[in-house]
């Protein structure tokens, strides 16, 4: 098995894009090599970071030419090297990483860890490991990305290998393989050509800043009747059923997106994409051979982009409204005379592979004679979690405790994480089963005041989308975490009132279900897909936003032979009542954000298997609630919660048959009777200590 370590930071974009894309690629084509991607400033710094990284936002959003500055003295004053007693953190976590892990390779996508790891094996001969750099910025490139020894740089273009190259960069370590782009991006349908007769130009509009001005953009740009328009707002829903008023009487040309993680298929599809000078964003439009009209450059770090979209003749670089204007208007003036052109000089360069042929490289890279033959394996069992992947099939797992979660938001609906982000997430504290449950609204009861929170919700044009993306998460999320995850829809169904309002899960879903079937079909519909009909916050609650949802409570001599289970727990929010009247319950975190996840679970004893999960939690035996604490995410491997270390006291407590409050188990989890709300809990969670004990 081959280590590869990826380090990167969250500043800026490109870094963790390049990152992530590099990791699928390689564990795309070799079946054998393990990468982990860290981002080092995250974990090493906690809060520092966070504040640092806000900022670096609030520069960039308000003062770009303070951040000019700031840039270009990073730049001059090898600031990198000055501050490194100032990163002795980050350096010891370095260090001890590298020591625990004894990667194969070291990969970094950030400048400053090339300094450290510098500093790390000063003394030494020989670092034990080969060091790539993959270069994010293109033309305009920070010392600081070569002033510290690797033994590649890897570069997205030849404009930037010459610009090193001058810098006093030794040629043969330039390798240029172009950006790591997404690795779907070497699989995409063939280019869009340009117009017939009676057809559209198709542009796409990333709006990620410069929210006041796309308005008027839009109006302008539909003014121009040959024209069609997809729009992305990430996750400002307020922007988008802003814009949704905005070109309603256009509503046939225009397309309206938040989050989207069909970019690739996006960009492929359009003939003009308008954006900021991002590096991720530049790389992916010159990766789908699309031409790139940018409308904002961040002094410093996305001049380079800027200038590379211009000196290439990718596109142009357009300053206000009337600039992007008529740049449109001449792009696509004598049937795209310009446009053409543009085309031909992104096809001549254009590496939509760069990810795989980077990954080859890497590969061949650890191949290379090991240096250090002294290398210990330190990887604590990681050979039978990454061997798991393709036998999950056919592997009869013993039964054993499980900790789940079925009810997760992600930012399909009103959830701050990706769907990506939430299986790291809860893959790194060790869960065994998750289900994303985004909410998806009822277009019939979204009159009015309601109206507001469908920007909340999935929308109907990125359903398919949405089961994709879990789909492709859960053979990735098997392999890294041994965790099941499942797709699942929260269907809100709200009323004018409490009594009115109901909000049901459907756990383990295989595909959509119309949001507008009454809730008696729903859960039949759930059930021929062979998943779970779970009532969630059946109760009154002390709730964030939004209202207690009863109707389900208030109705449930009809509903309660319908449904697999109820919510005893949701978040920090404890029903006694579904103990009450001895309903088969669940505990969910109703995850929208990291702090959520101080809450709430459901514990299982059963073969860690999607069938079994769902057996269980339908016969409503071994089941149990816990209340989840933990001390923040772990590097790999990831923490089990087996075998549950109880205290001496619990114990006794256990034999004679006292009630169990709480106990504080091994890797922080807590486990708690919920206050004696079940009965069922009791037995379970009785049953579950005795195994362990
Ligand atoms: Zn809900
Ligand atoms: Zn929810």
């Amino acid at each position: 098995m081959k280590k590869i370590l990826i380090l990167t930071a969250g500043f800026g974009e490109g870094h963790n894009a390049a990152a992530r894309n590099l990791r699928d690629a390689i564990e795309e084509i070799s079946e054998d090599a393990k990468v982990e991607v860290l981002d080092l400033f995250e974990s090493s710094y906690g809060i520092w970071n966070t504040m640092a990284k806000k900022a670096y936002l609030n520069v960039v959003r308000f003062t770009p030419s303070v951040w000019s500055g700031v840039y270009s003295f990073l730049d001059r004053s090898n600031f990198v090297k000055g501050h490194l007693g100032g990163f002795a953190r980050l350096q010891e976590a370095l260090g001890d990483i590298l020591q625990q892990t004894q990667p194969d390779c070291v990969i970094s996508t950030y400048p400053v860890y090339a300094h450290v790891i510098r500093e790390l094996y000063r003394e030494q001969a020989e670092r034990p490991f080969p060091l790539l750099t993959v270069v994010t910025d293109s033309i305009t490139v920070n010392a600081a990305w070569f002033s510290a020894p690797s033994d590649w740089f890897c570069v997205p273009n030849e404009p930037t290998a010459e610009m090193m190259r001058k810098a006093g960069v030794p040629a043969e370590k330039i390798k240029v393989l172009g950006f790591p782009v997404n690795p779907i991006f070497a699989e995409l349908a063939p280019e869009v050509v340009p117009p017939k007769e009676g057809e559209r130009w198709r542009i796409l509009y990333l709006i990620n800043t410069g929210k006041k001005k796309a308005g008027k953009i839009l109006d302008c740009l539909l003014e121009r009747k040959d024209v069609e328009l997809t729009i992305t707002v990430g996750r400002d829903a307020e922007l988008k059923a802003e814009l949704g008023e905005r070109t309603r009487r256009a509503a046939d040309r225009v397309n309206l997106l938040g989050w989207t993680n069909q970019m690739p298929q996006l960009m492929r599809s359009h003939h003009l994409i308008i954006s900021k000078a991002g590096g991720a964003t530049v790389q992916e439009a010159i990766a789908a051979q699309t031409p790139l009209l940018v409308n904002q450059v961040i002094p410093g770090q996305e001049e380079g982009n800027a200038r590379l979209i211009e000196q290439e003749g990718y596109g142009a670089v357009v300053e206000g409204k009337n600039d992007l204007i008529e740049q449109v208007d001449s792009a696509f003036a004598y049937e795209g005379k310009l446009w053409r052109k543009w085309r031909q000089n992104l096809q001549r360069d254009s590496r939509p592979d760069a990810a795989l042929r980077l990954a080859e490289f890497v590969l061949e890279e650890c191949d290379q004679p090991d240096p250090s033959s002294k290398k210990i394996q330190l990887f604590n069992n990681a050979p039978e979690r990454f061997t798991l992947g393709s036998a999950t099939a056919n592997t009869v797992s013993p039964p054993r405790a499980l900790l789940c979660d079925l009810h997760t938001h992600t930012n399909y609906s009103d959830g701050k994480l990706t769907v990506s982000e939430l299986v790291d997430f809860y893959g790194q504290r060790g869960f065994d089963c998750l289900c994303v449950t985004d909410h998806i609204a009822d277009p019939r009861r979204t009159i009015g005041k309601l109206s507001r929170l469908v920007n909340l919700t999935v929308g109907e044009n990125q359903l398919a989308e949405y089961f994709d993306v879990i789909e492709r998460e859960k053979r990735r999320a098997w392999r890294k975490y041994s965790m099941i995850l499942m797709a699942g829809l929260e269907f809100n169904k709200d009323g004018l009132t409490e009594k009115s309002s109901a909000h049901l899960l459907g756990v383990d879903l295989v595909g959509p279900i119309n949001p507008a079937l009454d809730l008696v079909e729903t859960i039949a519909q759930i059930h021929t897909q062979g998943g779970l009909a779970i009532a969630s916050h059946p109760h009154i609650m002390k709730t964030e936003w939004g209202k207690n949802t009863l109707y389900l409570w208030e109705n449930q001599e009809r509903y309660a032979p319908l449904l697999d289970a109820w919510e005893i727990a949701n978040r920090n929010n404890l029903f006694s009542p579904v103990s009450a009247m001895r309903l088969p319950f669940v505990a969910n975190s109703d995850f929208h954000r990291p702090k959520h996840i101080y809450s709430w679970k459901t514990m299982l004893y059963c073969e860690k298997d999607p069938a079994a999960i769902k057996a269980c939690i339908r016969r409503n035996d071994q089941v149990s609630i816990t209340l989840y604490r933990d001390g923040g995410a772990r590097q790999s491997p990831a923490p089990r919660i087996e075998p549950l270390a109880i205290s001496e006291s619990s114990r006794a407590g256990l034999r004679n048959g006292s009630p169990v409050t709480s106990h504080f188990v091994k890797n922080g989890i807590t486990i708690c009777d919920s206050n004696r709300a079940n009965e069922g809990a009791d037995k379970g969670l009785q049953r579950i200590y005795e195994r362990a004990i």
